[in-house]
């Protein structure tokens, strides 16, 4: 299988994106994930730019070990009419210490003369020194050549220029950056045509995307189509503006569809897990409907349908979900019928007999009734059909909870819990009295919840909510209407969404609450 390099810059651009930020933790944590995924470069970050940075190849060089990809520092070539020896960024991409780096080279005429106010030599010449000075400090370089769609459009001989000055220096990679995201697919594919014909063998080139026209991953895909062997984009195509070229969405179309090999042997259906910790980490949720990784990728509603698919798997699904990592969901709601049910009752591994099964669904007609709605909420409905088989141990029992909100003196609100609980079960029982403060009901019994029973159950600490959605259902009444909360939580490898409906707001979300932390707890026993 031809192999197309897949170039992850999450950690560089992915960061661009607005409201995320990482801590060179996070940072750390992240590299790790992408290097148990398998691709082959890792761009880290831009040393000189921000003091982070500088820790973080610090830190990455005596704390990563990684086993399939290469760290990359970023940075750019030498500022105009500057010299090589003395440029601080230069400097600073050597002393990150990493193998190989990546350089940022303007390659339109119209940057060139109107970003950089210098000549097209001038413009020429700081990339082929930039690339003489690196190749000479003995790292492998790629070049970043930004706006090149662009400045092709308009004067392509100095775009090749650009490019020559590049290959002859011994850059080893030339990567097309679509800086804009402006351009289709047809002339994406028609320039990098052009391009490979015009470099042969004297180097990869790459392709770099950004999602401006929502044809990012197809623009990626047709460059590879016209002989690009190497991809950048990030996991969720986390990036700036419209973010850049989704990975998790374009190695499994490489891979499974085109017979590219992205990801070593077996690395593949390790996607979806790690698209989900990297945004877990970056707090950031899948989108449910994201390609290939999201909840809902594979996931089938509607009797009919269901009862085919048990038949045929592959009659509504594109690829094996197994293939990477993802799975087939059955959304059960009202007009679900037994062969759902079972289905469901299946995939769970439960043995539920006829009379369980008329109960669970009789359980789901009266819950959708009064407001329920399972569709979202999978973990509750789990919960729901593990109880009537009898496979939920009781890890806590609540015997009395109590919120108050006051309003102090200043206008600030200050909410107080106090919940009165009971782990463990018999003789052995204990009960547990605490009191906290947090920033609104649901919070602060969320925290006195934990404070009294987390000693107990160790396993709590990794669980944490991510959402929490509330509708009122008839609208009509008002303030006497019937809430619906919805809430989700991860325990940073799976994320799981519970319900909880009642004419009071703090019931409903505790509802939901229990759901959610009962769901956590039972699958960190089955799965340590
Ligand atoms: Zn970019």
């Amino acid at each position: 299988m031809p192999v197309v390099e897949v170039f992850d810059t999450t950690l560089r651009d992915g960061l661009q994106v607005e409201g995320v930020s990482a801590t060179v933790e996070d940072k750390l944590r992240i590299a790790e994930q992408l290097d148990h995924l398998g691709v082959h470069y890792i761009e880290g970050g831009w040393p000189g730019a921000n003091p982070k940075d500088i820790e973080f190849f610090a830190r990455a060089a005596s704390e990563l070990e990684l086993a399939t990809s290469t760290l990359v520092a970023f940075g750019s070539t030498r500022r105009p009419r500057g010299k090589v020896d003395d440029d601080a960024t230069l400097r600073n991409l050597v002393e990150a210490g990493t193998s190989a780096v990546c350089i940022v080279a303007k390659s339109s005429e119209y940057q060139v003369v109107e970003a950089l106010k210098t000549t097209l030599d001038e413009g020429a010449s700081m990339i082929a020194d930039s690339v003489r000075f690196l190749r000479g400090e003995g790292r492998t370089v790629l070049v970043d050549l930004e706006h090149f769609f662009d400045g092709y459009r308009s004067n392509p001989e100095f775009s090749l220029r650009a490019i020559e000055a590049a290959v002859v220096n011994g850059a080893s990679h030339l990567v097309l950056c679509d800086t804009n995201g402006g351009t289709l697919p047809t002339e994406i594919g028609r320039i990098v045509g052009d391009v490979v014909a015009h470099v042969g063998d004297d180097a990869i080139i790459g392709i770099h995307c950004h999602d401006d026209t929502g044809c990012a991953v197809a623009n990626s895909m047709a460059a590879v189509d016209a002989g690009a062997r190497h991809v950048q984009g990030t996991l969720n195509g986390l990036g700036e503006r419209t973010g850049n070229t989704n990975l998790s969405t374009v190695i499994p179309n490489l891979q499974l569809k085109q017979g590219y090999e992205c990801l070593p042997e077996g690395h593949l259906e390790r996607l979806t897990v790690v698209s989900h910790h990297v945004a877990e980490t970056l707090n950031r949720a899948v989108n449910p409907q994201a390609p290939y990784v999201g909840s809902s990728a594979f996931a089938h509603k509607a009797g009919l349908h269901v009862s085919a698919i048990v038949r045929a798997k592959d009659a509504y699904e594109h690829v094996d979900p197994d293939q990477v990592g993802n799975g087939t969901r059955f959304v059960v709601s009202e007009m679900a019928g037994r062969a759902t049910i079972q289905t469901k009752s299946d995939e769970l591994g439960l043995s539920m007999d006829g009379a369980v099964i008329n109960q669970v669904i009789d359980d789901l007609k009266r819950l959708e009734h009064e407001g329920y709605h399972f569709e979202a909420a999978d973990a509750s409905l789990e919960l729901l059909m593990r109880r009537a088989s009898g496979g939920v141990p009781e890890f806590f029992r609540v015997e009395s909870m109590r919120v108050i909100t006051d309003e102090l003196p200043d206008g600030e609100f200050n909410t107080e819990a106090t919940v009165k609980v009971w782990v463990g079960s018999g003789d052995a029982a204990e009960r547990h009295v605490w009191v906290a403060e947090g920033n609104g009901p649901v919070n602060a019994i969320d925290i006195a919840l934990r404070k009294a029973i987390g000693k107990a159950l160790p396993q709590l600490a990794r669980i944490h909510l991510t959402d929490f959605k509330v509708r009122i259902l008839d609208g009509g009444s008002a303030t006497g209407a019937t809430t619906r909360v919805l809430l989700t939580a991860t325990d940073g490898e799976r994320d799981w969404t519970t319900i909880g409906v009642s004419p009071n707001i703090i019931e409903a979300s505790w509802r939901a609450l229990e759901d959610s932390l009962v769901f956590g707890l039972l699958h960190s026993v089955e799965d340590p």
